[in-house]
């Protein structure tokens, strides 16, 4: 999408420091890290939030779950780590397009802010 910055990453149009890539995704270290390790995963095709998956999403869903494990054996997250996504204005999403967090390096406090 046009305007988009994770869709410009994604297609390699925009500067980030890409960790891993899949067919249908992309992921790459956060800006403004929250945690030692802290990567997002994009799906490289636009998609504002899990609010936006229909039916025809269920495989890229999954290969972005299965993204995660990948990511978080790459960052030898061995002890653990956060995977979470956030939806619209009360959930938090500051970037329209569809990320997960993969946070981890430190232990991880509950419940959230
Ligand atoms: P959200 O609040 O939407 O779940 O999180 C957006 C995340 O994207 C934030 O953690 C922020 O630091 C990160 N971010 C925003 N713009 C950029 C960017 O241009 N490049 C990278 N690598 N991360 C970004
Ligand atoms: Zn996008």
């Amino acid at each position: 999408m046009s305007g988009c910055i994770f869709c410009a990453i994604a297609a390699g149009e925009a500067d980030a420091d890409v960790v891993a890539e899949g067919d249908s995704w992309v992921a790459f270290r956060d800006l403004d890290p929250a945690a030692p390790s802290h990567v997002l995963i994009v799906p490289r095709r636009h998609v504002t939030s899990v609010d936006d998956l229909g039916v025809d999403d269920v495989g890229m869903a999954g290969e972005l779950m299965l993204a995660c494990r990948e990511v978080a054996t790459r960052e030898r997250l061995k002890d653990g780590y956060r995977v979470l996504t956030n939806v619209g204005s009360d959930g938090g999403q500051a970037v329209h397009h569809l990320h997960i967090h993969v946070l981890g390096g430190r232990p991880m406090e509950w419940p959230p802010g």
